[in-house]
């Protein structure tokens, strides 16, 4: 469900003016495809009258009339191929992008905002197949995605640069800031702008869940489940595009899980990147809107991951967090070819470990896998699938890389191993390029599954949080805020469970209903909050004096009651005058002055003849009654 901006609210910041909207041309398309009975040819008119618009148009008609044997010329046949309404929709992109190039928030960067949006943009246009959309929608949706974040630069610009501060040095959740500040945040109103531009509902569904897909409750497999990730991942692409080279390194993993669940990998995924940047700097050339030239993105995985970024969790690295080196174990490598191995994984920056080949020194090997295991297919007394079979074993086998080496002519068996659990198998002899991409690729996928599992956690931290914040509402609802004692509701809870388990079994209990004599000569003389206070004093006092079975709650004003299970009669009286004698004894301070107080109280035991925890309470509070009758500061049981 989207929470959109209160109209009122909406309506006067759209009276401030600052709002941002379609300006012009993409102002009078609005208008005029609100109309049932519009025509293409108005519109056709309405488009020529701004030639910056008519040709990117005619350029994205063209880019839609993929492999057509000829270009659109005419902006009429543009118009007819891209339809009326997508028409619409990218010309308000347009105009907004070109009306709001900068603005007054000094800390909100327009031209990133708008290079990362028309990244976000031409990404999605290259997902279009996967939520069945046509490429334009996706373009539009996916340019004014966060056109949110612009609204509030725009419309509280010096509030805004302080929040963006405060979000980005404190790592704190954005909306939540806007919300605390504003009270409506990027998501909701961008929403609302986009409504009332017309955009169609899915669209919008897409934009105000996309940053957290997961949790917008969406059918699995629907269209618009599908659109909204594919408008993640077109995002975190455009991070990927925005970042500088350190930066976009620690992007990759994120951007990879994300290509992973939309089925995008390997070589498919290698040239949609490129693809999509190529086109991304060429609208951003056409548009002026700041790019960056990017290495393909083969490269961009082949490259080496800045130093400070991967763990080491080897033996003799214990505390050291500025080094790279992975532990890589060599399993069964002929001697061959073992030196030059080892010199090659050195040179790389890791840490070759040697495992002898008997039997006991495989054993170790899978017993205490590396972070990396590299294991020759012909080594000796096992075959690769069963190593590789007893390495997934362990949880530690899991989670590491096997690399298995095959001679020329032994392909036969890589499947086996590749079944069996290896992650990849190489065929010798190894060039140090070749090993120098697949350990790159083994360091990316370990560093995948420390995100999961840091992604996991974050998940099982926010349900504690979630498990202990419903926890301290629960108790809050249960507690009389004055005195921190039971409330009346938790006590007649507590009282009819206590009372229906007595009944049940046979068991005495009983019940005792106190109020303070004279209390309101207590208000008059020293005042409502002297009253408080003697009033949270009683309560410690009526908690330290009771049983740790027994409950005692704030029946109501400065009437207490005690439920005292398995109390018989004998005793319930006993515990009602120690409470009695206690307190007229106590000395009860507010200001320095002692405050005397008295207690009546009444007492009711359960008898056979009670028909449920409400007889009882009424019959100690007959029994009150006669106590304050017969002079008050007094104990009377229940006939
Ligand atoms: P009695 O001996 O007959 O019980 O006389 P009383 O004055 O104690 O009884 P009454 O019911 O006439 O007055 C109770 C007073 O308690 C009235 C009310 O203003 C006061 N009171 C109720 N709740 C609170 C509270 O939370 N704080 C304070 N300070 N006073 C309260
Ligand atoms: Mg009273
Ligand atoms: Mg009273």
């Amino acid at each position: 469900m989207i929470n959109f901006v209160d109209p009122e609210r909406y309506h006067s910041m759209k009276a401030t003016g600052k709002l941002p909207s379609p300006k012009g041309v993409a102002f009078s398309i609005i208008k005029l495809l609100q109309r049932d009975d519009f025509r293409v040819a108005d519109l056709v008119q309405l488009v020529q009258s701004d030639p910056a618009i008519a040709g990117r148009l005619l350029k994205f008609a063209n880019a839609a009339a993929f492999g057509r044997a000829r270009p659109i010329v005419s902006l009429q046949r543009a118009i007819v191929a891209l339809g009326a309404f997508r028409v619409r929709d990218l010309v308000i992109g347009l105009s907004v992008m070109h009306s709001h190039t900068g603005g007054q928030c000094a800390t909100f960067d327009y031209g990133a905002f708008w290079g990362h949006s028309l990244a976000t943009g031409i990404a999605c246009q290259e997902l279009a197949h996967f939520a069945q959309i046509s490429s334009e929608e996706l373009f539009t949706v996916g340019l004014l995605a966060r056109v949110g974040e612009l609204a509030m630069a725009s419309l509280y610009p010096d509030e805004y640069a302080e929040v963006l501060v405060k979000a980005k040095e404190m790592l704190h959740d954005l909306a939540a800031l806007e919300r605390e500040c504003f009270d409506m945040d990027h998501h909701q109103l961008g929403a609302t702008m986009l409504a009332e531009w017309g955009l169609p509902d899915m669209l919008i569904q897409a934009a105000y869940h996309h940053e957290q897909p997961d949790v917008a409750g969406f059918r699995d497999g629907s269209r618009v489940q599908t659109l909204t990730h594919s408008l993640n991942f077109a995002r975190s692409l455009a991070e990927v595009c925005m970042a500088d080279e350190e930066a976009r390194w620690s992007l990759l993993p994120g951007l990879l899980t994300r290509a992973a669940r939309l089925g995008i990998s390997g070589d498919a995924l290698n040239d949609m990147v490129d693809r999509m940047v190529r086109r991304w700097r060429e609208w951003g050339a056409m548009l002026q809107v700041r790019t960056q030239e990017i290495p393909p993105f083969a490269e961009i995985l082949a490259a080496s991951p800045p130093t400070r970024r991967v763990s080491s969790a080897g033996p003799e690295q214990h505390g050291q967090t500025a080094s790279p080196r992975l532990h890589v174990q060599l399993v069964g490598i002929p001697v061959p070819e073992l030196s030059t191995l080892m010199q090659q994984i050195e040179s790389l920056g890791h840490l070759p470990v040697l495992v002898d080949s008997s039997a006991d020194g495989l054993k170790q090997a899978m017993r205490q896998p590396a972070q990396i295991v590299i294991a020759d297919m012909a080594m000796p007394g096992l075959t690769p699938a069963v190593f590789c079979r007893a390495l997934r074993q362990t949880p530690a086998g899991k989670e590491s890389y096997a690399l298995l080496l095959a001679s020329p002519g032994s392909e036969a068996h890589i499947l086996e191993a590749i079944d069996a659990g290896a992650d990849d198998v190489l065929v010798k002899p190894l060039s140090i390029q070749t090993l120098r991409v697949r350990l790159n690729t083994a360091t990316r996928m370990l560093l995948l599954r420390e995100e999961i599992q840091r992604e996991r956690r974050g998940i099982m931290r926010s349900t504690d949080e979630f498990a202990v914040a419903h926890k301290r509402l629960l108790r809050e609802a249960l507690t009389d805020a004055l005195t921190q004692l039971p409330n009346r509701r938790h006590g007649l809870d507590f009282l009819a469970s206590e009372w229906t388990f007595a009944h049940a079994n046979g068991l005495p209990m009983a019940c005792l209903l106190m109020d303070i004599d004279h209390f309101k000569r207590i208000n008059d003389s020293y005042g409502h909050a002297a009253g408080d206070a003697v009033l949270r004093q009683l309560a410690d006092l009526l908690k330290r004096a009771s049983r740790v079975e027994d409950l005692v709650f704030r029946y109501g004003g400065e009437e207490f009651a005690a439920v005292l299970p398995n109390a018989g009669a004998r005793a319930a009286v006993q515990i009602a005058d120690r409470i009695r004698a206690l307190v007229e004894r106590y000395t009860f301070l507010w200001e320095r002055q002692s405050i005397p107080v008295t207690l009546s109280i009444g007492v009711a035991n359960l008898s056979g003849a009670d028909k449920d925890s409400q007889a009882l309470i009424e019959a100690a509070d007959a029994a009150l009654y006669q106590a304050k009758r017969s002079g008050r500061n007094r104990v009377v049981v229940a006939a």
